[in-house]
Parts: C-alpha cells; sequence; structure tokens
C-alpha cells in the first residue's frame, strides 16, 4: 500500500486503527470455517460513520478495492478478501451505535457493528424481542446480517432479516453517505434503498446504522424434540403436532450423524430410547406448560418435552452444535475443513430432495461424514460434509445440481459470497443477474467494493 494512502487512513481513523502488522490482520483474512483465506495489505476500523466514509474516498482515489467486513461468521467467503493481496478490510466492528428502544414505534436504531446478541439483549432489557436468532448471536454483526438478509430459527415466527428492516443508513462506494432512518410505517417516496442493500452482500454500499422492528415477547415456550425416521414424518408433525391456538416459534431437524457427531463434542447423550434418522425441535410459545403440543399427535412416538430453561438450552443445543461439531470433525479428515452449503426446495420436494442428496454424497468416495440439519418450516436443509479437500468443488457440485434439479435456491440464508458465484445462475435468469449487474456498475463503477462477492470477476 502506498505511503500516502496508509497516512490518509492513519488520519481519518487514528493510527491504532489502521493495522498493517501480518499477525494482527490474520484473523480479518480467515474465515470462520477456516475454507476461505485471503489476503489484505491493511486493515481499518473506522469508529463513525463519517470515518467511513472518508476511508471509502481515500480508496478510491487510490484505486485500492476494499473488503467490508462485519462479525466474519458468514459460511460463504463473503467476508474474506481476496487472495492477491490488493485488497483494504473495512472492519464495521467499531459502529456501535445503540440508541434507546423506540416505546412508540417499537423500533430501534443501531450501529451496524453492534452483535446480534447485543442488541437482543438490549431489546430484551426493554421489554422488546428482536426476530432474528441463530446461532452465531454473539459474534455475528447487525450489518452483517442486514447485508446477508440472515434468517435463522425465528423466520417460521417473524420472517428473514429483511422483514425488520424499517430504515437504514449507508456510505455508498462513491463516499456518499445516504441515511433514512425515520422508519415510517408508510413512506413511498422513491426507492426503497434500505430494500436494496439489505441482501446485498456489501456490494453496493458500507451499511453503517439500520433501524429495525421490535416484536412484543411471546409468553414462556415448551419445545418437543422428536425422534422421526424421514422428512415425510417431520413435515406431517410440523403441521399437525402443535395444538390450535399455540403460536409455533421453531421448527428445526438435526439428522442422527449430525447428533452423533454434536455428543462427539459435548456432553449430549442420545435423546430417545430408540435409533432414528433425524430430530425435531418444535417451540411453540404456550406459556411454558408443554399444552401447545397434541398428545394424540405425539403418543407413540419417542419424545423429549423441554420445560425449564436449562432443559431447552440442552435440547437446542443438539441443533446448535450442528456447525461446529461437522467443522471439528472435518478437521480430523484429511479434508482438513468442512463444505457447508445452505439450500432450499419447495417443501414439497424437501423429503425427496434430502433423500437424494444422502445418496449423491454416499456414492462420492471422498465423503467421510455428510448430514443435514436446519430450518424445516421454510424449506431451508443445511448440508455438511467432512472429508472432501478444500478445493473439491464437484461435491458442492452435485449437492448444487440436486438443489437445481428440483427448482431450489443455491443459497437459502447465507449468501452467494465467493463460494457460489459461478451457481448464482442455477437460481436466477440471465436477465435478473443483467438488472443486477447493472445496478452493481452505476454504484460502483470501478468495482472496488467486495469485487468477487456475489459476481464472478466484478
Ligand atoms: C455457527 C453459525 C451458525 C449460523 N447460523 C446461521 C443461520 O441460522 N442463518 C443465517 O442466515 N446465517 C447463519 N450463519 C451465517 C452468518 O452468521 C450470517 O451470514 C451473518 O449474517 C453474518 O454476519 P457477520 O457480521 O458475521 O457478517 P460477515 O461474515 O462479516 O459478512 C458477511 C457478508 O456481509 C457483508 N457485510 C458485513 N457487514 C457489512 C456491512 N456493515 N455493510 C455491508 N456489508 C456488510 C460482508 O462483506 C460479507 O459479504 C451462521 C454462522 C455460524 C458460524
Amino acid at each position: 500500500m502506498s505511503a500516502q494512502l496508509t497516512e490518509s487512513l492513519a488520519r481519518i481513523v487514528g493510527p491504532d486503527h489502521v493495522l498493517l502488522d501480518a499477525q494482527l490482520i490474520e484473523p480479518y483474512v480467515v474465515d470462520w470455517t477456516r475454507r476461505w483465506q485471503g489476503s489484505a495489505i491493511a486493515v481499518v476500523r473506522p469508529g463513525t460513520t463519517d470515518e467511513v466514509a472518508g476511508v471509502v474516498r481515500a480508496c478510491l482515489d487510490a484505486g485500492v478495492a476494499m473488503q467490508v467486513q462485519g462479525g466474519n461468521t458468514g459460511l460463504v467467503g463473503g467476508s474474506i478478501p481476496s487472495a492477491d493481496g490488493s485488497t483494504v478490510v473495512i472492519s464495521t466492528r467499531r459502529l456501535q451505535r445503540m440508541d434507546p428502544v423506540d416505546e412508540t414505534a417499537g423500533q430501534v436504531t443501531v450501529g451496524s457493528g453492534v452483535t446480534l446478541g447485543e442488541l437482543q439483549r438490549h431489546a430484551r432489557a426493554a421489554g422488546w424481542a428482536y426476530g432474528v436468532d441463530l446461532a452465531a448471536r454473539d459474534s455475528a454483526t447487525i450489518g452483517g446480517t442486514v447485508a446477508t438478509n440472515a434468517g435463522g430459527i425465528r423466520v417460521i415466527a417473524y420472517g428473514m432479516t429483511r422483514a425488520q428492516v424499517t430504515g437504514i443508513e449507508a456510505v455508498l462506494p462513491n463516499g456518499e453517505i445516504v441515511e433514512h432512518l425515520a422508519g415510517l410505517a408508510k413512506d413511498n417516496t422513491g426507492y426503497d434503498l434500505a430494500g436494496l442493500l439489505t441482501g446485498a452482500e456489501g456490494t453496493l454500499g458500507i451499511i453503517t446504522a439500520v433501524r429495525l422492528r421490535l416484536h412484543r415477547p411471546t409468553s414462556d415456550t415448551s419445545i418437543a424434540f422428536i425422534g422421526v425416521d424421514d422428512y415425510t414424518d417431520a413435515m406431517r408433525l410440523l403441521h399437525g403436532a402443535v395444538a390450535p391456538g399455540h403460536r409455533l416459534l421453531a421448527a428445526e431437524v438435526v439428522d442422527d450423524t449430525g447428533i452423533d457427531l454434536a455428543m462427539a463434542i459435548s456432553d449430549l447423550v442420545w435423546p430417545w430410547p430408540n435409533r432414528h434418522r433425524l430430530g425435531l425441535l418444535l417451540e411453540v410459545a404456550d406459556g411454558g406448560t408443554g399444552e401447545g403440543f397434541d398428545a394424540a399427535a405425539l403418543d407413540s412416538l419417542d419424545v423429549v418435552i423441554g420445560i425449564d430453561r436449562g432443559e431447552q438450552e440442552r435440547l437446542w443445543a443438539y441443533r446448535e452444535l450442528q456447525s461446529e461439531a461437522f467443522t471439528t470433525h472435518a478437521a480430523g479428515t484429511s479434508g482438513g475443513v468442512a463444505h457447508k452449503m445452505d439450500i432450499s426446495v419447495p417443501l414439497a420436494h424437501l423429503a425427496d430432495c434430502a433423500e437424494q442428496l444422502r445418496i449423491r454424497m454416499l456414492e462420492y468416495p471422498a465423503v467421510v461424514a455428510f448430514g443435514v440439519f436446519g430450518h424445516l418450516g421454510d424449506g431451508n436443509i443445511h448440508v455438511e460434509i467432512s472429508g472432501p479437500a478444500p478445493d473439491d468443488d464437484e461435491v458442492d457440485r452435485r449437492v448444487l445440481s440436486v438443489v437445481s434439479a428440483y427448482g431450489g435456491a443455491v443459497s437459502a440464508e447465507h449468501g452467494i459470497g465467493r463460494a457460489k458465484t459461478a451457481w448464482l445462475s442455477a437460481s436466477r435468469s440471465d436477465s435478473e443477474i443483467n438488472a443486477m449487474q447493472a445496478i452493481k456498475r452505476a454504484w460502483d463503477p470501478a468495482g472496488l467494493l467486495n469485487p468477487g462477492v456475489l459476481f464472478t470477476g466484478q
């Protein structure tokens, strides 16, 4: 990096927040899965929106590419710079604005570097709830969850992140700040810029603050963890196991391989007296009585009911340990890292698709362990594979081609990142991609913001 750019960046954010040393940079160029690794000339950590704008303008003037990063928990390489060492990483973690909850509107404005867990606690302390939750809550930032339109375990009740966003502040690739944080319930005044930046994976701007919709908390909940033998049974229970009048808050599945691997890294034990191919976790808001489940539908099944908090946390652990369990398992194989994919298919095809995936993976020689888990009600399966080498793209191709054949999406919630750029056309038409690229070119003609993310070669 030129001395001039280093000096400009240090002047804008302070010398302590320009990292140049390889050791300090390392955590920013390797992702959570360790499958995605890049290289950067510097990491810059602006602490205000104006500083972000200054950093963008300085990089623009120097013609240097920028990589936006929040908590670095994205699983598709979108937070990691390219390997050629030509990029400045802009970390948003110091953007820590946290406004008081607006009790009248039921909304809150927070900086993009606030973690999901911090926002959840802030909302809870004020008697509200935030509708997005996922296992990486203590590291994933609000900016990252908005940029990826994160899903998670409450989508069935509250929708994706997009449904929570009522306003946004961002720095565009030309260094201009756009701010629209009023959070009006009705506002038909032109293009929905917040909507455009949500899910854009940092290719159109750096989100610096977000206005978010909150919800009134539900009553206490009960959990049923049910052993079933296939997706067809799980789908039947999704509709049949909840007693009328009770709200379903989560519907997650975990398969037997995943349960075994979670047991291997924790003190969890096999949950039921009998072996089952799948576990179905349902959580309902029923006042914590267990009455939210239809006793007749669960009769004669292997079920564990969780009422008290400790038992509920233990049951959630079977699901929440999945990503870590496969990562740990893969580290012990010659592949070293887990291949993680996140797909969705129409609910009507979910059972067939899951079975096809299992068959295709079991016949692939390099696969040591294969498992599926995820958000049943959303038709969303997370696929985990250990054994194949990090650059074994054929195994990913096999999974994604099964998904395409069932009319599914190659990314349900993690995004395209760098991992799936070649697959975007499997889920979106040429004219859709042309329209997206036209927007990208108009906003970022030099192609300096998150190059290589979302689109190949941009
Ligand atoms: C254990 C585990 C469980 C997970 N479970 C789920 C799940 O259930 N559902 C789900 O959807 N995801 C899940 N994820 C993936 C991940 O947590 C989400 O994608 C999350 O939204 C990423 O947030 P982040 O702050 O870590 O973003 P990063 O990983 O830092 O970045 C992700 C993308 O967003 C861009 N970006 C980040 N911040 C900004 C910003 N301020 N402005 C513009 N662009 C930005 C980056 O450039 C990158 O393209 C999980 C991850 C882990 C490790």
